[in-house]
């Protein structure tokens, strides 16, 4: 058995200062990733710093035309909150779409943007919306943040804070999930904020990517049959038992074309999902 010291942080400011003091520490928030990786001997931090219940890091917000979550705010809290819901509908949802009820009972939105699973939800989410993450140290933007399989612009010892996201105008997400998991095989958020049209792909790749031509063909007409000619290029993307590139690559084209057409007419598309 591996030997580690637990600490309850009480503050942002605890949780900075023993992370700076113990390079081998570790932040512990829903636990949902890093306790499997504990018992399976794929880490040894010599402390766990648990941040899961600091006020500090929770709650809901929206002004200005920005949602802000705390990064220890639980998937269920963000699928049920009457301000996310009001804000962007499409990110309740997402979250309610997350692994299963215990999954999201204790997994939070920065443990997931932290870990940056290749098949995570709440990447899409992020990288669609322009998100800034806010660490105890900066601000870093999205586009900057995801740098491909369980890599981010997270320096060591950097905490996510909070995640700040541009209300858009119109957002939508869809995933197909892996029938044993619900992580997705593939994902799409597309988000509209004026003439911008942002799509983002989780699950098929190694990491979270942007699908450009996709964007400037929403942009000029924002129809699922914009993307009807267009292919995501499989040649990166990830292959295993569950399914070639190239049937990711479909995948994430479809689930493309759910989400604009719920997007465009999202009564229609609830309507007919329900069938
Ligand atoms: C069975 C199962 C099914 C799942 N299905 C899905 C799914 O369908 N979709 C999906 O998106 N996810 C899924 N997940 C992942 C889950 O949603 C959690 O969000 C994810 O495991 C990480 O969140 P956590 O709070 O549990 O983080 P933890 O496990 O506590 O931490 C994960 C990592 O992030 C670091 N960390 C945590 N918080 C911070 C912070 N604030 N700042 C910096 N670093 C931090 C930790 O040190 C650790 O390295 C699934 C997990 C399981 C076990």
């Amino acid at each position: 058995m591996h030997t580690f010291s637990y600490v309850k942080a009480g503050s942002i400011k605890e949780a900075g200062d023993l992370l700076a003091a113990n390079s081998d520490a570790k932040l512990l928030a829903g636990g949902m990733t890093l306790i499997p990786t504990l018992k399976a001997r794929l880490a040894q931090p010599s402390h766990l710093i648990d941040i899961g219940g600091l006020p500090e890091l929770s709650g809901i917000d929206a002004k200005d035309g920005k949602l802000t979550i705390g990064a220890a705010t639980r998937h269920v809290e963000v699928s049920r909150s009457a301000v996310v819901k009001k804000a962007i509908p499409a990110l309740a949802y997402l979250a309610s779409q997350i692994g299963d009820p215990q999954v999201r009972n204790r997994g939070t939105i920065g443990g997931s943007l932290a870990n940056n699973d290749p098949a995570a939800d709440y990447p899409s989410a992020a990288l669609s919306l322009n998100a800034t993450i806010v660490t105890n140290k900066r601000e870093i933007a999205a586009d900057d943040y995801f740098q491909g399989l369980f890599s981010t612009a997270l320096d060591a010892g950097e905490m996510i804070v909070k995640i700040v996201f541009p209300v858009p105008a119109k957002a939508a997400y869809e995933k197909f999930p892996h029938p044993a998991s619900g992580y997705a095989m593939a994902g799409a958020f597309v988000s509209q904020s004026g003439k911008d049209v942002r799509v983002a792909i989780t699950g098929a790749g190694p990491g979270v990517f942007r699908w450009k031509d996709a964007e400037a063909a929403l942009g000029k007409k924002l129809a699922a049959a914009s993307v009807e000619g267009l292919s995501v290029d499989a040649a990166d993307l990830n292959e295993d038992m569950h399914g070639t590139k190239e049937y990711r690559a479909n995948l994430a084209k479809v689930m493309t074309k759910r989400a604009v057409a719920k997007l465009a007419a999202p009564a229609a598309a609830a309507k007919s999902k329900g069938k």
